[in-house]
């Protein structure tokens, strides 16, 4: 039995329409089994992801997360309208209401949960509780063996299944979430322990970019990347996959496929350990501070924490790729504040408001011929 496991992000099921087109990219592959759900995420820009309205409603007074809970409780409602009418949102969610103070874990693994819920009742494939699959010692750091044993132990006997990402439970039986974006952490141990045939990342962008195509339009999309540089990527910035992601992964041999679950015929980038050694790649962050009078001799990491007087807003722009007479061209081009030669890639600390103009500056070189 050939096994996929598909894990779709915010964007993937942030309406009926988009549970729709969910659906019909499990149709049209029967060896993707089991299948891993965020919480519904933005509709359109400035709208909300459920969980962050969760955590809004949690750290809201009670009139406040009142209203809080009614914008909730109408997002899923259309969804159940257009998609599993029979579906008792009402029953789930005064439940939910008259828990929701037990812990700010519980009141934010709510928005997975319900999504996977009304998902199971639209498509009539088994649901799974997370709390059931993902196990946590008690210090919050994940118990793989447990979580290895429950994954298939509930899951290979059902062949197929939604389960909702994000959390899993503690020892005491309380939830407990992973970081924000960790439902690709619950695919990944998901695919490890079913060793699955492939892991499909299933997301809003055809794939990973040599920059960010936002800031970039020309930026190409890259066919493979291996799995070290993507969790570098991921650490220093790259938003398409959670940091965590791959480690349960390594060794494996399965391949983590990121799709576009808007253009779900798009080849999307292939993860793995046999992909060349370095693909081009420019990632950052914005929002970092430095100090003043900070001084690139005495330079350690970037720090990344909240301004103090005194302190300057900058971004880090991570380039890969560069090959030696590129890095030059960056050094002898690009008005940094300080340039970091980090062991894999170059890193350059730049004020905030240069950071787009600095990407594609960078990405302009990383794709030129070494002369250019
Ligand atoms: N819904 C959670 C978040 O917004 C987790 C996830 O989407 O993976 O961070």
């Amino acid at each position: 039995m050939s096994i996929t496991v598909c894990k779709f992000g915010g964007s993937s099921v942030c309406d009926g329409d988009r549970f729709a087109q969910v659906r019909s990219i499990l149709r049209a592959d029967s060896d993707r089994r089991f299948i891993v759900l965020s919480a519904p995420g933005r509709r359109f820009p400035g709208d909300d992801k459920i969980t962050d309205l969760l955590y809004r409603a949690w750290d809201a007074a009670d009139d406040t997360a009142q209203f809080i809970f009614t914008r909730i409780y109408l997002r899923y409602a259309s969804i159940r309208d257009q998609c599993a009418p029979d579906f008792d949102l009402e029953e789930e969610f005064s439940r939910i209401r008259r828990r929701f103070r037990t812990s700010r874990d519980y009141a934010a693994s709510r928005g997975e949960y319900l999504c996977a819920r009304l998902f199971a009742a639209y498509t009539g494939l088994p649901f799974v509780d997370a709390g059931e699959l993902f196990h946590f010692d008690a210090e919050g750091r994940i118990d793989s063996v447990a979580t290895r044993r429950a994954l298939q132990e509930r899951l290979l006997p059902l062949g197929r299944a939604v389960v909702p990402g994000f959390y899993g439970s503690l020892p005491d039986g309380s939830l407990r979430t992973f970081s924000r974006g960790g439902s690709d952490v619950s695919g990944a141990l998901t695919a490890a322990a079913l060793e699955a045939d492939v892991y499909e990342n299933w997301t809003d962008v055809d794939g990973l970019f040599t920059a960010d195509p936002n800031i970039v339009p020309e930026a190409r999309r890259n066919r493979c990347v291996s799995l070290h540089q993507m969790e570098r990527l991921a650490w220093a910035g790259a938003q398409v996959l959670h940091p965590d992601a791959l480690e349960p992964l390594k060794g494996t041999g399965i391949d983590t496929l990121l799709k576009n679950t808007y253009c779900p015929d798009a080849e999307g980038t292939r993860i793995s350990e046999s992909c060349p050694a370095f693909v081009p790649c420019i990632t950052g962050r914005r929002g970092l501070y430095i100090a003043a009078d900070f001084n690139p001799e005495n330079c350690c990491p970037l720090p990344r924490r909240a301004p103090f007087e005194g302190s300057m807003r900058v971004a880090s722009v991570n380039a890969f790729g560069l090959t030696d007479a590129q890095t030059a061209r960056v050094e002898a081009t690009i008005d940094s504040i300080h340039i970091i030669h980090m062991q894999d890639h170059l890193q350059i600390i730049i004020p905030e408001h240069d950071y787009a103009a600095t990407i594609r500056r960078i990405h302009e070189i990383l794709l030129s011929s070494d002369e250019g």
